[in-house]
């Protein structure tokens, strides 16, 4: 804010104001060189700019077109800046590919124009004038798009499910309850994309005959929420929300739902129970909420990223989105990339790409010459997966067939110096502490594990410990309510089975 403050005295000053304009936009995903401001029309990307940074930007750069090496963008890897090569040419961005993220970075979130100049509401043109609602629910099935909140159910065969529910009324639910510890992708595309979220809502209640959609999103992303309000009232504006959408008798509505930051919110059926106004506790399903889901009406829930890349799906069909990723996990995914890496940020790749890809060419690997010990994915829902299978391909099976998971995209990477039980220790603790108690296989059963693996860290740990915790893992992953439960003890798991001889060390440390 006060590096905008301070462009916008300086071009009055310099009498630049009629011809530069200072855009805030979305995040551009290299967290690690911000703040960042991009001269167009060239493209100069300035990283980490400071308050006294902008007199020099605005009199050598936009005055007399001299560009501020000092604040130029380098990769550290390949020293290639960001004026020798574009930025796209640069590591980070390099191979990369946005679908989600398209406008992200490039437009101003809170300008309506911006949005419809780069193709926005075009596919909700399309989808009410040119196709029926069978056709829409096809042409997402036909896309391979899977889930991006972690469970990776395919989104048309969930559109189908809702469509073929006989209702009066029914719901557009969008989920942007995210609360993994390191995760940011939902924010950044509300923050930097709210239209795309609304055109995806408009597009799937025409889908399943919802005329009322809802964003369950969290009061912890007052900037996600701002905009998005702001974006509600310009569609309507526009005539984009509301009654008679595009000329047809297609009529659809957004309300907003802040949450109070409980986790365990994030399961479909706690967030609808939070919307009515009860308490967010999952519910045991059947019934799926496509045929008994919010205020009893059948009812689609999917997440922010899931919604990110429908607007794309319909404009430039099934086949084109086919075409980016693999035949089992299409399209891209957006990570959020954390803890002991150069290239701190949000980057979304297509789907199948080489886990090493993620974390050395895009990554930047890990700082001071440390070496890479792991990466958890999936957040506390995750596992941890270990430098030796660095080869892997990104997409759900892969990751689920080494006991992690793609969950919602956090990824937070240790090196060398990082304890792993510890790790496990600090997820636990996580979802220990987000349980909604209401069954007892998580309630105790989590609570009972954080206690072991304190012992074990604390290095008071007994020889049966670990199968004790096996024991515990297992049981609790098969009949605790929710999903919550059912992963919590994904991350203890994962690092017995990649990291046995930390836990072992840890013991016979006390003996
Ligand atoms: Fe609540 Fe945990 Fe049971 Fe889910 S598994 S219902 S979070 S106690």
């Amino acid at each position: 804010a006060k590096l905008i403050e301070r462009f916008e005295e300086q071009l009055k000053e310099k009498g630049l104001d009629k011809e530069v304009k200072v855009v805030r936009t979305g995040c551009f995903g290299l967290c690690e060189a911000g703040p960042v401001v991009i001269v167009y029309p060239e493209g100069t990307f300035y990283s980490r700019v400071k308050v006294e940074d902008v007199d020099e930007i605005v009199s050598e750069h936009l005055l007399k077109g001299r560009k501020v090496q000092h604040l130029v963008y380098v990769d550290h890897k390949t020293h290639e800046s960001s004026v020798q090569k574009s930025l796209s040419e640069i590591g980070f961005y390099k191979q990369q590919e946005r679908v989600a993220l398209r406008n992200c970075g490039v437009i101003d979130p809170e300008n309506i124009d911006e949005y419809i100049a780069f193709d926005g509401y075009k596919a909700l043109a399309k989808a009410l004038t040119e196709m029926t609602p069978e056709q829409v629910c096809q042409e997402v099935l036909d896309s391979g798009l899977r889930g991006r909140g972690g469970a990776g159910f395919p989104t048309g065969k969930k559109w189908q499910f809702a469509r073929a529910s006989q209702a009066e009324h029914k719901y557009f639910v969008c989920n942007a309850d995210e609360g993994d510890p390191g995760a940011f992708m939902d924010r950044s595309l509300l923050e930097g994309d709210p239209h795309a979220i609304l055109e995806a809502m408009a597009i799937g209640g025409y889908a399943i005959g919802a005329d009322e959609g809802w964003i369950y999103v969290r009061a912890e992303y007052p900037i996600a929420v701002k905009r998005l309000e702001k974006a509600i009232e310009q569609a309507h504006e526009y005539g984009l929300l509301g009654n008679n959408i595009f000329g047809t008798d297609f009529n659809f509505d957004i309300h907003i739902r802040l949450g109070a930051g409980a986790f365990v919110c994030g399961e479909e059926t706690a967030l609808m129970a939070s919307i009515e106004g009860k308490r967010g506790e999952p519910r045991p399903k059947p019934p799926f909420p496509a045929i008994k889901g919010l205020f009893e009406s059948p009812t689609n829930i999917n997440n922010v990223e899931t919604l990110g890349n429908i607007p794309q799906i319909i404009l430039k069909g099934a086949d084109w989105f086919k075409s980016i990723g693999i035949p089992t996990s299409t399209g891209t995914k957006v990570f959020a990339l954390g803890g002991k890496i150069n290239n701190t940020g949000l980057v979304e790749v297509p789907m199948g790409i080489p886990l090493r890809t993620i974390i050395e060419d895009i990554g930047g690997g890990c700082p001071n010459g440390k070496k890479f010990k792991a990466v958890q994915t999936g957040g506390p829902s995750g596992g941890c997966i270990p430098a030796s299978l660095l080869d892997i391909s990104v997409d759900y099976d892969s990751l689920t067939k080494i006991g992690a998971m793609m969950g919602s995209g956090g990824m937070i990477v240790m090196d060398e110096d990082n304890c792993m039980v510890d790790i496990a220790r600090f997820f636990l603790d996580f979802t220990v502490d987000e349980s909604c108690g209401k069954c007892t296989p998580c309630r105790v059963g989590t609570r009972r594990m954080l206690e072991i693996l304190e012992r074990i860290t604390q290095g008071k740990g007994e020889e049966g410990d670990i199968e004790k915790l096996q024991t515990l893992a297992e049981n609790i992953k098969s009949s605790a309510l929710c999903g919550l439960g059912q992963t919590a003890p994904n991350p203890v798991l994962s690092t017995i089975k990649y990291f046995r001889d930390e836990y072992e060390a840890h013991i016979k440390e006390k003996r």
